[in-house]
């Protein structure tokens, strides 16, 4: 029997668990889910190129002020200091932590306004209909860093500096304060009022893709996967692209967004494991070791991740030293295991719970990002408590190693592809059932 044909533009395929969806069942509805695993497979906003055009541009203008203006000033016995988002950087360049200082220049200060960058100008050529040849690379470059912007996490770090601060010092808030709390909102209305689905149809529209229109023969079995169907689904833009039989050592791209194409993430499984395992590497220094060293009076004072937590412990804080103890313990604790958790099942069949393992993975991507709290903490107060004679903090020994479980954890979230998932499950029953075929026979 000869399979129908069917035009690749009525279908998508789910970025998780790899099964074919129909546009038309996707069509209604603010939010489309995988009928199989569940995740949102699209999200639609009324107005979306307008709306963040607007809140691009909105957060453009605050990101001077937000950045350079003091965000506190604290008082201790007649001796005042305050500091900006910058300050907080020089200040680990000046202690000698390059790494980390790096690493919190890009996150709070570099990307967040790269991404409002990139997204006001990607709006803006769709909204003027005005389509340079770059313009898929800016849409994915903005893709790429989403998650690398940090600005959310930066303000519960200042929030947390403000309650370690508040009964040591008087706090008096500056405008610096007010412009990038406005920062963290509007940043967060932009990507959620972005309906990168929509922005993607309108690139492609314009790129005069002789792909979409292709028909292709597809088995519309129950159940059936881009991957069996020898469709790939674009790791970026999530177009499905039929799979040629290409020459070897020529790379396929894919036609609406040119990222390269993978049915699979490559070595997704090796990656992951050098990855995690590296970081339960880092993550013994950068708990046993100091993170941080205050002066009192002259005198230097180290204290780990768990003596911070002990400290607020100790002074009643429960709620706050909860988050602390969230954040910087619990959460890399949670990511590692769970990651390992997940390489296990696969490598050993386990294939009950594929869709609580999907979400699973879903929660360790999503708070990967939330760890970095500690280190804007620790950049935070060096930069404001230099009250040179009294007392002075700095970052110490722990906090490279810290930042580098944040980084190899959020990395090897990046590499995992949680389609291979459910393909070894798909493999297993495909198994099954010859088996079961022979045994008819
Ligand atoms: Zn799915
Ligand atoms: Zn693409």
């Amino acid at each position: 029997m000869v399979p129908p044909m069917t035009n690749l533009s009525k279908l998508t395929a789910c970025p998780d668990c790899d099964l074919l969806i129909s546009e038309e069942t996707l069509a209604a509805g603010e939010k489309a889910r995988c009928p199989r695993c569940g995740t949102v497979v699209r999200v639609f906003i009324n107005n979306s190129i307008d709306k963040t055009i607007a809140l691009a541009v909105t957060g453009l203008l605050l990101y001077i002020p937000a950045m350079l203006m003091p965000l506190m000033t604290f008082e201790i016995m007649g001796m005042r200091g305050s500091g900006n988002v910058l300050d907080s950087v020089v200040v680990l360049f000046e202690n000698r932590h390059s790494f980390v200082a790096i690493m919190v220049l890009l996150t709070s200060v570099f990307f967040p306004v790269v991404k409002l960058f990139l997204l006001f100008i990607v709006g803006f050529c769709l909204k003027h209909r005005y389509y340079p040849k770059n313009l898929p690379a800016l849409f994915r470059a903005y893709q790429h860093l989403a998650e690398w912007g940090m600005v959310e996490v930066y303000m519960l770090g200042i929030l947390i500096t403000i309650i370690k601060m508040h009964n040591m010092a008087t706090i008096e808030y500056n405008i610096g304060f007010f412009c990038f709390t406005a920062l963290v909102f509007i940043t967060a209305g932009s990507s959620v009022m972005l309906d990168e689905h929509l922005f993607w149809q309108k690139i492609e529209k314009n790129t005069r893709s002789t792909e979409t229109q292709k028909t292709v023969a597809i088995e519309t079995a129950f159940q059936q996967t881009a991957r069996r169907a020898n469709l790939i689904r674009c790791h970026d833009c999530g177009k499905l692209v039929y799979n040629k039989q290409l020459p070897a050592n020529s790379i396929a791209r894919c036609p609406r967004c040119m990222a390269e194409l993978h049915m699979r993430k490559p070595a997704s499984i090796s990656r992951t494991w050098a990855l995690v395992l590296s970081s339960v590497i880092f993550f013994l220094p950068a708990n046993i070791l100091p993170i941080m060293r205050v002066y009192f009076l002259g005198t230097p004072g180290d204290s780990t991740i768990l003596d911070g937590i002990i400290y607020f412990f100790h002074s009643g804080e429960f709620g706050i030293g909860l988050v602390i103890f969230t954040a910087s313990v619990l959460v890399p604790l949670f990511k590692v295991i769970g990651i390992i958790l997940i390489l296990l099942s696969i490598h050993f069949h386990w294939n009950g719970w594929l869709k609580h393992k999907t979400k699973m993975f879903h929660v360790i991507e999503f708070i990967g990002r939330w760890s970095f709290l500690d280190i804007f903490v620790i950049a935070l107060l060096a930069a404001m408590v230099r009250f040179e004679s009294l007392t002075t903090t700095e970052a110490a020994l722990a906090a490279p190693y810290f930042t580098a479980v944040v980084l190899t954890t959020m990395f090897a979230a990046l590499a995992f592809d949680p389609r291979i998932l459910w393909d070894t499950c798909a493999e297993n029953k495909e198994k099954l059932r010859k088996a079961d075929d022979h045994t008819n026979h």
